[in-house]
């Protein structure tokens, strides 16, 4: 007899179970995650975990703040550490970018978000040694931090199990399962069987297009490569906030071990990767670029030394924003395109993803399902900030 489930969801990746774990929340335990390799061993596992509620698109901002709840609250929900460290979050911008960085943080305010603006005395005090000479503004959210994805993304999967969500994983999906009039109806295994399913949720990140192919849905996603460094600065880095760097676009965290990770802002010339078959290590200039970037916001780092590197790649789409919904072909919801800044806003997707596959609509007033839409690229209304920063890419 052939396998069926109300819900199959295709890639067992942080969004996937996200969303399997907020439909088991919904009383929809009738899901099945099928995973062609382990759960989160996608790009979740090479994710930087930044959480801040810094957006230009006010539903993303409320989507991020709902991460942070949830975060924060993380070992009550998930009864697990899923990594969340809340060192807050401050960004810094240049002169040109000081208006829109006042907007953004009023735009926050009104949502709810704990942020403030700070000082240069104040982004010392709580970044020993910056140099802040190039910055003019500076937002601090005492609430963001860093998690980590891969943690989390398994505390989504072990509450969707217990709740009775089915997961299968070192099982590959080969197509969608598609009728006459278009409607898909469930997915074909690698091994040639079939389930088949009410609704069928493409979460598969990077690896979407051709899948989406099989049902003729052309899924608008480019794999990014990104590179990124670990740094030992010489002696271990103290609690500082995660910053984002608007003038140099770079941002720096720290590590558990104490080494900085420093990762790339600068999306202006995008290099275009096959998931598959990409370098997973800094290339020289990289590494030259990045770290003349670290030595001009960290001037007095002891004895800084490259300790690692590596890379992954974002699942890209025209404006650098996902789509959460209905695909064109009947039965096939998508949960695709987080372009490099899926982790954070995770949680609310889920429940967005939950609400819109039962409800049919958004239960956040201030989340607004249809900015998601797929159709929005072929309208050529793309989801762009409110108030976008000079020079700093799609990002915001
Ligand atoms: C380098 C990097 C840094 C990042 N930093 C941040 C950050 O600081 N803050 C932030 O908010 N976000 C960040 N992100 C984004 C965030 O981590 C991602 O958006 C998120 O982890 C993606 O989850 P996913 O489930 O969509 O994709 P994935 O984790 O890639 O999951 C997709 C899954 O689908 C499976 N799959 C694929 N094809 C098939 C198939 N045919 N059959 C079955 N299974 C299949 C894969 O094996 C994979 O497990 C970063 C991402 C990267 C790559």
């Amino acid at each position: 007899m052939t396998e069926t489930a109300n819900i199959v969801i295709v890639g067992g990746g942080l969004e996937g179970l996200a969303a399997a774990w907020c439909l088991a929340e919904r009383g929809e335990t009738d899901v099945l995650v099928l995973e062609r390799g382990t759960l989160c061993s996608g790009m979740t596992g090479k994710s930087s975990g930044i959480v801040r509620c810094h957006y230009g698109v006010p539903s993303l901002a409320a989507m991020a703040w709902h991460g942070v709840q949830v975060f924060s609250e993380a070992e009550q929900i998930f009864g697990t550490d899923i990594g969340f460290r809340q060192t807050g979050y401050v960004v810094g911008v240049g002169p040109d970018n000081t208006a829109p960085l006042a907007a953004n943080v009023e735009m926050h305010r009104s949502l709810g978000v704990p942020v403030e603006t700070i000082d240069a005395d104040e982004v010392r005090r709580l970044l020993p040694g910056i140099a802040l000479d190039p910055f003019a503004a500076f937002a601090y959210e005492p609430l963001g931090g860093h998690g980590d994805a891969y943690m989390t993304g398994m505390a989504y999967g072990t509450r969707a199990r217990a709740l009775g969500v089915r997961v299968r994983q070192s099982t590959t999906v080969t197509s969608l399962l598609q009728r006459d009039g278009g409607e898909v109806y469930g997915v074909r295994l690698a091994d040639g069987s079939e389930i088949h399913a009410g609704t069928v949720v493409l979460a598969t990140g990077v690896w979407s297009p051709a899948l989406g192919a099989t049902a003729g849905v052309d899924i608008p996603i480019r794999a990014q490569r990104e590179q990124l460094l670990l740094v030992d600065q010489g002696e271990p880095t103290p609690d500082i906030p995660t910053f984002s760097d608007l003038v140099n676009l770079q941002y720096i965290r720290r590590e558990p071990n104490g080494d900085l990770l420093v990762g790339n802002s600068d999306h202006s010339t995008p290099e275009w990767a096959d998931p598959d078959d990409y370098v997973n290590r800094a290339d020289d200039p990289f590494v030259e670029t990045a770290i003349a970037k670290l030595d001009r916001l960290l001037p007095a780092m002891p004895d800084p030394r490259l300790a690692s590197s590596y890379a992954g790649c974002y699942d890209t789409t025209p404006d650098y924003n996902p789509v959460i919904g209905p695909s064109p072909a009947p039965g096939l919801f998508l949960l695709v395109g987080f372009s490099g800044h899926g982790y954070k806003i995770s949680p609310a997707v889920g429940r967005l993803a939950a609400d819109l596959l039962l409800d049919g609509i958004s239960s956040d007033a201030a989340v607004d399902g249809a900015d998601f839409r797929y159709s929005r690229f072929a309208e050529g209304k793309p989801l762009a900030s409110l108030n976008p920063y000079v020079g700093a890419g799609e990002m915001r």
